[in-house]
């Protein structure tokens, strides 16, 4: 479009952001992104990818263990955390360089910048001060972890942000939260010899997951040596003389330990963007408003990934970016499909969930199969680790659909991804059964699994 300086100028350099510039300037368009912390965002700078490198970190003193029943002999291990710190920082630089490198080398320009809209299509760059024009303007300015001001002594919590870069790894650490960050951080910390608790409100952890999982991880995580208080709320934060923190549970329990981490849920960034004298409409939780093509109320500017709060996943960003781009860009209006997601929680061992769960399909359907295994992973058989693998299929009666599939243990995230093709496809349980196993596999279980082991009809468990 003559007249502006971009076609496109973006707001955010995370995965959705840069997947939207990156792809609009292949396209020819003029593309200008503004980032400004460092491109890649939530997931690639503090979230999934340190993440999973810290997963595969913590995972290494089981390895050690089970190697025996193998016939290894380990000697006795030792563990180096700014190492790990280091080597993280290397690869997530290398990471970013790439992201910032892909959107520039399709032609789009990149500013290290905050950047503010200050009319619907104007957006002055604070760090340049520099005013720049765009048809088209794309939030996807993510979201940060939700703070935690009415809680005493909230000052001297950490989130999962600081979590990465820890100076010293804690002796003792209490993690507030019983979500997908606090679970994860929880093994992760454990793993690397780290005295853990988790402290969390509800009755089980994990509120949206399928509850045979929820507690058979739970029971598990407890068999470790993490210690699970649910039912339990932080009401207050001291800091000692020698440095260690207090902490107060509703329970009446104090915990002392040296790190007091919340991750209690994350709000969308939408603050001091000029939001909200453009007009930009927000939802009651802060979050940007947006159709279900991703559109805000202002015709020219849009908002994808954490920022609009509809799920709060770096694929689903990615997914949403793509659609944008068909609808703006490619004239084949796209709305983003969020149903029958499959995600992960890199727990250990891991959650691999798609579809509904068990609790969710008896609440919409009046007739249910369950089909559930529950077994020893030949994996852990020479090892002698007395720990279960489950798998659990959720299938409508009536259709035969398979409408949840939920696995706990070794590479169920990896299962999830492959899950995820049938169920998004609709396809029935006599369509699992008419596929051959893969041998001998531990996936394998879930096309022999012939009968259901119960029924749920209208309610009722048969
Ligand atoms: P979640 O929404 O998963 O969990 C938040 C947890 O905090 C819940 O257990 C919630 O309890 C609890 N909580 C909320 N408010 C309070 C409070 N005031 N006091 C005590 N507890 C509270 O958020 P996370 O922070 O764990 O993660 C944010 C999002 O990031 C996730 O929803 C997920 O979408 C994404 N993510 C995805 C990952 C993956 O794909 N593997 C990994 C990490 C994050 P209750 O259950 O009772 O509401």
């Amino acid at each position: 479009m003559p007249g502006y300086d971009y076609d496109l100028f973006v707001i955010g350099g995370g995965s959705g952001g840069v997947r939207a510039a990156r792809v609009a300037a292949s396209l020819g368009k003029r593309v200008g992104i503004a980032e400004e912390y460092r491109f890649g965002g939530t997931c690639v700078i503090r979230g999934c990818v340190p993440k999973k490198l810290y997963v595969y970190a913590s995972q290494f003193p089981e390895h050690f263990a089970d190697a025996a029943g193998y016939g290894w002999t380990v000697p006795e291990a030792s563990f180096d955390w700014p190492t790990l710190v280091a080597n993280k920082d290397r690869e997530i630089s290398r990471l970013e360089a790439i992201y910032k490198k892909n959107v520039e080398g399709a032609g789009g320009e990149t500013f290290h910048s905050r950047a503010m809209i200050v009319d619907p299509h104007v957006v002055h760059l604070l760090d340049e001060d520099r005013t720049v024009t765009a048809d088209q303007i794309l939030i996807a300015t993510g979201g940060r972890p939700a703070a935690h001001p009415a809680l005493p002594g909230h000052e001297h919590c950490i989130f999962s942000n600081e979590a990465f870069d820890l100076k010293e790894l804690p002796k003792a650490i209490m993690i507030e939260g019983g979500g997908y960050i606090a679970v994860e951080f929880a093994n992760i910390f454990h793993g690397l010899g780290v005295d853990t608790t988790l402290v969390y409100r509800g009755k089980e952890i994990l509120s949206r997951f399928d509850m045979d999982l929820r507690r058979t991880l739970h029971e598990t995580m407890e068999k470790k040596g993490i210690k699970i208080l649910c039912h339990s709320v932080t009401e207050q934060v001291r800091k000692r003389p020698d440095g260690r923190l207090e902490a107060l549970l509703t329970s009446g329990k104090t915990l002392t330990v040296d790190q007091v981490m919340l991750a209690i849920g994350r709000i969308p960034n939408t603050e001091n963007m000029g939001l909200e004298g453009t007009g930009i409409e927000m939802t009651a939780a802060g979050a940007i408003k947006v159709d279900d093509y991703s559109r805000t109320n202002i015709d020219n500017i849009w908002a994808i990934g954490d920022v609009t709060n509809r799920v709060q996943l770096t694929p689903v960003a990615i997914h949403e970016a793509m659609c944008f781009i068909e609808t703006a860009f490619k004239g084949n209006p796209t709305a983003p499909d969020h149903e029958t997601i499959a995600t992960a929680v890199f727990s250990q061992p891991e959650i691999g969930t798609v579809g509904l769960s068990e609790d969710e399909a008896v609440k919409r359907f009046s007739d249910i199969e369950i089909y559930r295994a529950s077994f020893r992973p030949m994996r852990h058989t020479l090892s002698g680790r007395d720990e279960k693998m489950l798998m659990k299929l959720v299938v409508d009666g009536t259709s035969r659909k398979v409408l949840g599939a939920h696995i706990l243990g070794p590479d169920a995230g990896e299962m999830a991804q492959l899950l995820g093709i049938p169920l998004k496809a609709g396809l029935t349980k006599d369509d699992f059964d008419r596929t051959m196993a893969v041998h001998p596999t531990a996936a394998e279980e879930l096309v022999t699994m012939y009968k259901p082991t119960y029924r749920v009809r209208d309610g009722q468990r048969v």
